[in-house]
């Protein structure tokens, strides 16, 4: 039987030491009540939480897990490096090899500087962007995430208006609205964020359109200003290359994160010549940006992205998972909305205004072994099978069937009650 008192008494201990209990989106305050906090494990596909429960894991860990928890070559790369030296006065040869590896399979870039977390990427890109012409406005889409730091935190509390005093939002996939942005900036255009494709937070996502993409690169250019694409979150799930030259369009500069490791700490910005002296100009640093063993992580992981089939893999099971989940749902009596890349499915109910289905549905999955999303989009990893999908659809199937007999009293989750709009 499903419990979670282990984790209770150490979301108790933690509220104490801990302000909330927990911060940032690794928090389970948006996600169902029950929903435990802590793991002690993960191994492949799975995860298991501090009271033991397995769970098939559709999250990976928001991303980071691609090739599977754990996965052995890259476990064993992680090992050799440990024994060598981690953390050193400089970094280790590997630093080398990894820029070598990255600007060799991503098309626009010809350096790299490597940090820890997609945050400092995006952040060395705006400081790059800026230093590139001494210019100072920033373009963004609204509503899109490109980390917690104070130009880009959902949550403003502690900031100030003048952290983003320079910044212009536009709606994504829009060249009218960011033709306007860019009108706004004048001759003080620095730079523009773009999002792989629109992946927001409990909204359906969509995909970028040709034109729009090819669209904001002409208009760099005419400006002189750098397009940035922020693919920390979609980053090797789209293309072995830059989900964008899938599309034909390269950017000048690229923000990398989560996958690049398979789970260890490592990031980096990327960029191409025209932005190689404003990336050399600035400063930036941190005292673990050299650890030796999350580069050799992210070298074999990028060996594996380059010489296995994991991109058709997590294709062929995100294709199999999103046709077998949206039938299920309709032999429920569901209408089930299953957006954005296969490899990134963002599930949402038809005619479920405050995501009272959802959540009921992503509760009764945790509760009997699948760790699903109700508001955030999933990952698919390459340790994943067609077993593996069998076995959630027996759980989404009990989830369904839960809401079908329950549907007049399932009531909506009052965490997220505050957040939507009135
Ligand atoms: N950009 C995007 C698109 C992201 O999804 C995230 C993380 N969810 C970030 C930037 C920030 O990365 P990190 O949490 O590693 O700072």
């Amino acid at each position: 039987m499903w419990s979670n008192a282990q984790d209770s008494a150490l979301q108790e201990r933690a509220r104490a030491v801990i302000p909330n209990g927990m911060w940032g989106h690794q928090s389970v305050a948006l996600m169902p009540e029950s929903t435990p906090q802590f793991f002690t494990r993960a191994q492949g596909t799975r995860l298991w939480d501090a009271d033991g429960n397995e769970y098939l894991d559709f999250m990976c860990a928001y991303g980071p897990n691609l090739l599977g928890y754990q996965q052995p070559e890259v476990q064993a790369a992680i090992l050799r490096q440990m024994e060598l030296g981690d953390t050193m006065t400089g970094p280790g040869p590997v630093a080398v090899e990894l820029a070598e590896a990255l600007t060799g399979m991503i098309t626009h870039a010809d350096w790299a500087i490597f940090c820890k977390s997609g945050a400092e990427a995006t952040s060395m890109a705006l400081v790059t962007a800026r230093a590139h012409r001494g210019r100072r406005k920033i373009l963004l889409a609204k509503g899109a995430y490109h980390g917690a730091h104070p130009w880009n935190t959902p949550r403003p509390a502690g900031t100030l208006p003048e952290d983003r005093a320079h910044l212009i939002y536009f709606d994504y996939n829009d060249l009218d609205s960011f033709a306007d942005a860019v009108k706004q900036a004048g001759d003080d255009f620095a730079g523009v964020f773009a999002s792989p494709f629109r992946h927001d937070t409990f909204t359906d996502q969509t995909l970028p359109d040709a034109e729009y993409a090819a669209g904001v690169r002409r208009i760099c250019d005419e400006h002189d200003a750098l397009l940035i694409v922020d693919e920390v979150r979609a980053g090797f799930r789209l293309s072995r290359d830059l989900s964008w030259a899938e599309i034909g369009v390269d950017p000048d500069l690229s923000c990398w994160g989560k996958v690049l490791g398979n789970g260890q700490p490592i990031s980096c910005l990327l960029g191409n010549d025209k932005a190689r002296k404003a990336a050399g100009s600035i400063f930036v640093t941190g005292s673990f940006w050299f650890s030796a063993v999350p580069m050799a992580a992210a070298l074999e992981t990028l060996r594996l992205i380059r010489e296995t089939d994991y991109l058709e893999r997590i294709r062929e099971i995100g294709t199999m998972f999103r046709q077998r989940l949206v039938q299920q749902a309709a032999e429920y009596g569901f209408g089930l909305r299953h957006t954005g890349p296969v490899t990134m499915p963002m599930v949402l109910f038809e005619d479920d205004p405050d995501y009272r289905f959802g959540y009921r549905f992503s509760d009764t999955a945790m509760r009997h072994g699948a760790w699903l999303s109700p508001y955030h989009n999933m990952f698919i990893n390459a340790a994943m099978t067609p077993g593996d999908i069998e076995r959630a659809l027996e759980i989404t199937a009990i989830a369904f069937d839960d809401i079908r007999r329950n549907r007049a009293s399932v009531q909506p989750s009052a965490k997220i009650a505050a957040l939507l709009p009135r």
